[in-house]
């Protein structure tokens, strides 16, 4: 199976190119979304992942494979936060200058965390679009190579690693739901896990609020929809009207794709902190939001799902697990199986 330019094959050089440089994760049983899943789940922790998110695999797998002259002129990026941070750290190890573009939108943990590893911050208009644009007139005037947050081989095979990782892990694995904003992530998984277990449903998770890929898709091309705010801040930015390849990549390999509320989210977020002592940033949480909202469908056999971060600024996380005390503590009465 092979999405044009990507193959399995890539994902294993990934996965070879980049172990000394990022971690692999746990997976873990969860009893409780089980028990409302109605089959075993388990969560892929990328929430413990350096720079606290699953980035760092595309970008290390990027940065790593520069050649001389292209580490000399240096990397530069659009980011809506995690995949800034991941190629901010991912350079500074390589010894490698980096610029990363923002938009308004971005959180302040998010640039901090930027700015923190020695990256040139730039923060540019309304929405990752314009934000871009900026970063492609670098590109353009100085030499600089892009690293593209999810349309990029070298970024889709290095994220597709999750996806052997959860192979080994849980060899029966029959659904997996995962994030969706760009698709680099879930059309890496969905690439590995599909060549092994063509029977394994991939299933993607979107925000209602500005989901690029879910109206890209019923578009049957790329369209540009405004950023609004969400939880969800990491799911946001379009696909890029030009996108090469994860737009095929997800209408091939995606089986179907659920949207959640921000209700969902918040929901989801304050379940992952009280009953499994997860912090989880809402763009990580939707996968949980999905089964605790019951939208996932009906699911038979071993669910995995990504928590794909950990990047929210902790006392949101207070304020929402705060707001949703008297729910948790329902949900508390459950026996737990
Ligand atoms: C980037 C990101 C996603 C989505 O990844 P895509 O490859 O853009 O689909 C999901 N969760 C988190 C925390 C992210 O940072």
């Amino acid at each position: 199976m092979s999405a044009g330019p990507v193959t399995l094959g890539d994902i294993y050089a990934a996965r070879a190119r980049i172990a000394g440089a990022v971690r692999r994760t746990p997976l873990i049983p969860s009893p409780w979304l089980a028990q409302f899943a109605g089959v075993p789940v388990h969560l892929k922790l990328e929430s413990l992942q350096d720079t606290g998110s699953f980035k760092v695999r595309g970008a290390a797998n990027k940065i790593l494979g520069l050649t001389e002259g292209q580490r000399t002129r240096g990397v530069v990026t659009v980011s809506t936060g995690n995949h800034g941070r991941a190629v901010a750290h991912m350079a500074r190890r390589a010894g490698v200058k980096a610029t990363v573009c923002v938009s308004n939108l971005v959180p302040e943990n998010k640039r901090a965390a930027i700015r923190a590893t020695g990256a040139e911050l730039v923060v540019q208009g309304r929405s990752q679009d314009e934000a871009a644009e900026v970063a492609f007139e670098l590109v353009e005037t100085k030499g600089m190579t892009m690293v593209n947050p999810f349309d990029d081989p070298f970024v889709i095979a290095g994220q597709g690693t999750i996806g052997l990782e959860i192979l080994e892990d849980l060899p029966d694995v029959s659904n997996l739901l995962v994030p969706v904003s760009g698709g680099g992530l879930i059309g890496g998984i969905a690439l590995a896990v599909k060549t092994a277990r063509p029977q394994c449903r991939v299933i993607g998770v979107s925000m209602e609020n500005g989901a690029a890929m879910y109206q890209s898709l019923k578009a049957g091309r790329p369209v540009q929809i405004p950023d609004v705010d969400s939880l969800a801040d990491s799911l946001q930015g379009g696909i890029f009207l030009d996108n090469a390849y994860t737009f095929r990549l997800v209408r091939e390999l995606m089986d179907d794709l659920i949207l959640v509320s921000e209700d969902d989210i918040a929901a989801a977020m304050a379940y992952a902190f009280d009953r499994e002592h997860l912090v989880v940033e809402g763009g990580g949480a939707v996968g949980i939001a999905a089964i605790l909202a019951d939208k996932a469908g009906r699911l038979a056999g071993p669910t995995a799902m990504v928590l794909t971060g950990t990047n929210v600024a902790s006392p949101r996380v207070v304020e929402i697990v705060n707001a949703h005390r008297d729910w948790l503590d329902g949900l508390a009465q459950l026996k737990r199986p």
